[in-house]
């Protein structure tokens, strides 16, 4: 296990407090894949950044423990984190364009990236930097080039180089492909995996896409309004979902197989996490809802391996996380 992440709990200060991230547990192993899936607005980004201690004001850390490597992570101080960041977990944002700095060349940002991990010899620099890019099928002569002379997809592809620049034993990565077309999503996808089986490193994926990740992850997480609900197997979550939320989910985007279906939307919207609703956060959109379902928030039970948050499981449990 390399990563433990235990009731984290994130809250926003604009206005009334909003409870972006509600005590979420989960555990990350070594050259494993977890994708976290779920709507634009259920808090899948601000874990992310909670994990990474990449917070800024109005958001911050209510609660929980992030332990990485054996040290908690929320008790460093930001020294110590700048130390820890990048060495040895790593983070790739939604969009290049803006992680990466317009003004300067790709080397540059690579170079002002290694000095400022103690790394001082210009020749290990470049040619540290070279390596990188090739690992991501660029050619190095792109060192030169400054971002808005690369397309979308190499933008992205330059930003994984920039996270692999230390061999870290994690990267965590904000829908890196939200901004790219189909084919460009696939392709880097296919290049993500390529790389994580080649060197090992672990990977957390944010998407609201979960057929992007169906293919890609070895455990899936579905996030509803600040919580993890179902997080099992990815094949597992496929081919039986637990949770009416993940139901929905896979009910709202079409198979390639199979028959013609009309495809089912979930009804409603989000609710606002500064004033949620009682019980269970699902219960005003949920169509297997229960009178007891308004007023129990439900625990984490375990079915068949899976962990899911959802009365309809209380009887049928062989556990409870
Ligand atoms: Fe639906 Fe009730 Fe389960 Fe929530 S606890 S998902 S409202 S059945």
């Amino acid at each position: 296990m390399i990563l433990d992440v235990a009731d984290l709990s994130v809250d926003y200060y604009a206005g009334r407090p909003a409870r972006a991230v509600a005590g979420v547990s989960f555990t990350h192993h070594a050259g494993e894949f977890l994708g976290i899936v779920g709507e634009s607005g259920c808090g899948k980004s601000t874990l992310l950044f909670g994990i990474a201690q990449l917070l800024s004001p109005p958001a911050e850390i209510a609660g929980g423990t992030v332990t990485f490597a054996g040290k908690n992570l929320v008790q460093l101080s930001a020294k110590e984190l700048r130390a820890v960041r990048w060495r040895d977990f790593s983070v790739v944002m939604q969009s290049a364009m803006n992680a990466l700095n317009p003004v300067k060349s790709i080397a540059a940002q690579y170079e002002d990236v290694m000095r400022a991990h103690g790394t001082r010899d210009r020749a290990e620099i470049r040619e540290r930097s070279r390596e990188v890019l090739k690992l991501v099928r660029i050619d190095p002569v792109h060192l030169k080039s400054f971002p808005h002379q690369l397309s979308g997809g190499m933008r992205q592809r330059v930003m994984i180089a920039m996270a692999l620049l230390f061999s870290p034993e994690l990267i965590v990565m904000d829908e890196p492909t939200s901004a790219l077309d189909v084919v460009a999503q696939r392709s880097l996808m296919v290049q993500i995996k390529e790389l994580q089986r080649e060197l090992g490193f672990a990977v957390i994926f944010v998407t609201h896409d979960m057929s992007l990740v169906s293919n890609f992850s070895d455990r899936l997480a579905v996030m509803y309004a600040g919580k993890f609900v179902e997080l099992g197997q990815t094949r597992q979550v496929f081919a039986e979902p637990l949770h009416p939320y993940t139901k929905g989910l896979l009910e709202a985007f079409p198979s390639i197989y199979g028959p013609r279906v009309q495809l089912e939307g979930i009804p409603g919207a989000p609710p606002n996490l500064a004033d949620p609703p009682s019980g269970c956060r699902f219960h005003p959109r949920c169509p297997a809802v229960m009178p007891q379902c308004k007023d129990v928030d439900p625990p984490v039970v375990v079915v068949e391996g899976t962990e899911v948050r959802c009365l309809l499981y209380e009887e049928k449990v062989s556990g409870v996380a």
